[in-house]
């Protein structure tokens, strides 16, 4: 019952959200400057249900943001929240910054939150890339002062939090970033949905216009070094797994020659060898000899074949 008062009514909640920040098809935000290209021109020019997932997940990052807004309200700190930037120049480029702070010289902070399940030991690039248009925002409307940045990242189910900071505005990726979003704008404005450049990101795992996408259809891919420094921690902990495995084994039979047959028991531990026969059902032979059985008794199950060469 309640679920489905939560399901017809989110909407209304996050469109209050949304109109905190406009039309967002009308200009390009700091969040969309982090993103793969063609995911933000198409967002902004089609029309795209978003799932219900997807709703919840962004429901997720407003409370977290409140959260943050509670406690350091509460630690008697001052700031502005969802402080809009404007580009002097450019009046489409436009940032909300989450946590906009002030020290008595002056000194700007700005704090961007993130929402996640799992903390990456690093800030994703999009991340970055966000902070980076926010504080050179800023930077532009407050140029005798000093601007810094961080992340606060939040992990709501194991209650972990990380703060990755230190960030400073760097003029050389404002000035490419200022350049994609000066593309996206004139793609939107002009409905072009062609050349639109790809990468593949995390976004692609909750991307509405993967079906479509170049990336996905050829051979190599261009691949963002998020997923780049993924895949090589995978590998190397699959490589770390195998030589465990080894250093287990050997030990096992150690301790199994200490042994022979019987117990050790010291401090709690307690160590059993015993030789035992185990029975396994040679399915290879059963389908050969009694395919109809084999068949009667087979069994499905959905799983994911994953595989890293
Ligand atoms: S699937 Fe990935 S690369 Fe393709 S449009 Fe979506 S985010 Fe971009």
């Amino acid at each position: 019952m309640l679920e489905k008062v939560i399901s017809e009514n989110i909407d209304k909640v996050l469109a209050d959200y949304s109109n905190l920040l406009g039309n967002r098809k009308d200009y390009v935000g700091a969040s969309d400057i982090g993103q793969c290209e063609r995911k933000v021109v198409l967002s902004k020019v089609e029309n795209v249900d978003t799932s219900a997932e997807q709703k919840t997940v962004m429901l997720r990052g407003h409370l977290s943001e409140n959260v943050v807004g509670d406690i350091l309200e509460k630690a008697g700190l001052y700031f502005k929240r969802q402080y809009e930037v404007i580009h002097p120049q450019y009046s489409f480029i436009r940032a909300h910054i989450d946590f906009l702070f002030q020290a008595k010289n002056g000194t700007k902070g700005v704090l961007e939150v993130k929402t996640t399940t799992g903390i990456p030991d690093e800030p994703y690039m999009s991340w970055v890339l966000q902070l980076q248009m926010q504080m050179n925002l800023v930077k532009l409307r407050f140029p005798q002062d000093e601007v810094k940045g961080a992340i606060l990242v939040l992990d709501l189910s194991s209650g972990e939090i990380k703060e990755f900071n230190g960030f400073t505005p760097n003029s050389n990726i404002f000035a490419v970033l200022v350049e994609k979003a000066k593309r996206i704008y004139e793609k939107v404005r002009n409905n072009d949905k062609q050349n639109l450049k790809t990468e593949v990101s995390f976004l692609c795992g909750s991307c509405p216009f993967k079906a479509t996408c170049p990336e996905w259809s050829g051979d190599e891919q261009k691949v963002s070094d998020d997923i780049r420094r993924l895949v090589e921690y995978y590998k190397s902990l699959a490589e770390d797994e195998k030589e465990l495995k080894k250093e287990k084994e050997a030990v096992k039979q150690d301790l199994i020659k200490v042994i022979g047959e019987g117990e050790l028991k010291f401090n709690g531990n307690k160590v059993t060898v015993k030789n035992t026969v185990r029975k396994s059902l040679d399915s290879k032979a059963l389908q050969k000899e009694l395919p109809e059985i084999y068949e009667r008794f087979l069994t499905e199950r959905e799983m994911v074949y994953f595989r890293v060469d």
